[in-house]
């Protein structure tokens, strides 16, 4: 049977951040530590995906991830049929419940592997796309005002009408470095800010009241305190949106019936894969709370599936923050075009780039094996 998956791989790659990125929960590393999914069947179709954890987010690390798929996704999946993707997919939630970040990483790569042995573009297999271009904002990580001002230049240089300033640590300093950016981005752009949990309530309540230009306020107090953020929808000046209050599908249940949030922050790794961030999707736009789709500086493989979900989306129509790419030495993959602000739906079937596999030896850690 051609359709029979004969391999499921993972690739721990180590590729250095070209430019750092701290948030309130903590520092990104010198290096994006992530794993590359490689998934192949009998007749040859190969898919790839990723998973991108960061400790200052995720609860998993590049080594748990590793562990999962190894050990408990992987004899899930080998000797299943790809054409019955989904019994696949089913599978991969059995296997490993706890562990969304693994999921995303063969989720991804079978999806891939799927619509390439059917010959579409993965945004086929999704409904669809809607359009050709995904317009994105520029996230800013904490840092001095120098390294603010240096950023934000870059981004209105380079085509970008919003950037993401992250905030969190100290609200007087948060709301100079918001004057600073308005100033240098000009008054037409936008700006939104994420403070990664970082606040006590009554320093979100100060800023929330303080927001004049800023169009998303991101993930004010601790995931867990949805009245606050309720409460907090109320006194701001800009939207609320939420990211670390939810990761799954029952987390977007529990946020939509606290009505905890005005815009609900997809991200295809902490949900487990483009499954899962589509049931998100679906109850929010049930409620009538519109999505983001953000990110986790992933490589241009998670990044040009997570353009294809976008274009074929129907509740996003915020701009996203899938520029993970930019902010890597190196990529591991080749046509992918983000310029002018967007990025550009990739052409071919599958995910529609190519992972150049040197690049991925290059990069892969063989101190897990
Ligand atoms: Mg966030």
């Amino acid at each position: 049977m051609k359709a029979r998956v004969t391999e499921v791989e993972s690739f721990p790659v180590s590729i250095p951040f070209r430019i750092p990125f701290v948030i309130a929960s903590g520092a990104y590393l010198n290096n994006a530590e992530y794993i590359l999914v490689k998934v192949e069947t009998a007749g040859g179709a190969v898919g790839w995906g990723e998973s991108s954890p960061m400790p200052a987010f995720s609860k998993e690390s590049q080594e748990d991830v590793h562990r999962t798929l190894l050990k408990k996704i992987q004899p899930a999946v080998v000797g299943g049929n790809l054409e019955h993707v989904q019994e696949l997919l089913d599978k991969v939630s059995l296997a490993a419940p706890g562990s969304p970040y693994a999921r995303a990483g063969v989720e991804l790569a079978l999806r891939d592997a799927y619509a390439r042995m059917q010959g579409v573009p993965l945004y086929t297999t999704l409904g669809g796309k809607k359009q050709e271009k995904a317009e994105a904002v520029w996230p800013i990580g904490l840092g001095p005002n120098r390294f603010l001002e240096e950023q934000v230049k870059w981004a209105r240089n380079h085509g970008f009408k919003e950037v993401k300033l992250k905030v969190g640590h100290e609200p007087k300093k948060d709301l100079e470095r918001i004057g600073i950016a308005r100033e240098l981005m000009g008054r037409a752009a936008e700006i939104r800010i994420d403070a990664n949990q970082g606040y006590s309530e009554r320093d979100a309540f100060y800023v929330a009241g303080r927001l004049d230009g800023v169009h998303i306020f991101e993930q004010p107090v601790a995931r867990e305190k949805l009245d606050v953020l309720r409460r907090l929808r109320g006194a701001s000046k800009a939207r609320l949106m939420v990211d670390e209050s939810c990761y799954s599908p029952a987390d977007a249940l529990d946020v939509v019936k606290a009505e905890a949030a005005d815009i609900i922050n997809i991200k295809i790794m902490k949900a487990g894969g483009l499954g899962p961030s589509s049931d998100i999707q679906s109850i929010s736009a049930a409620s009538g709370v519109p999505n983001c789709l953000g990110s986790m500086l992933e490589t241009g493989i998670a990044t040009a599936a997570g353009v294809h979900f976008y274009v074929s989306s129907r509740n996003i129509g915020l701009r996203t923050e899938i520029v993970g790419p930019l902010f890597l030495e190196e990529d591991v993959v080749r046509g992918l075009s983000i310029g002018g602000g967007a990025l550009s739906v990739p052409s071919g079937n599958g995910i529609g780039v190519q992972v150049v596999e040197s690049k991925v030896k290059e990069f892969s850690q063989k101190k897990h094996d």
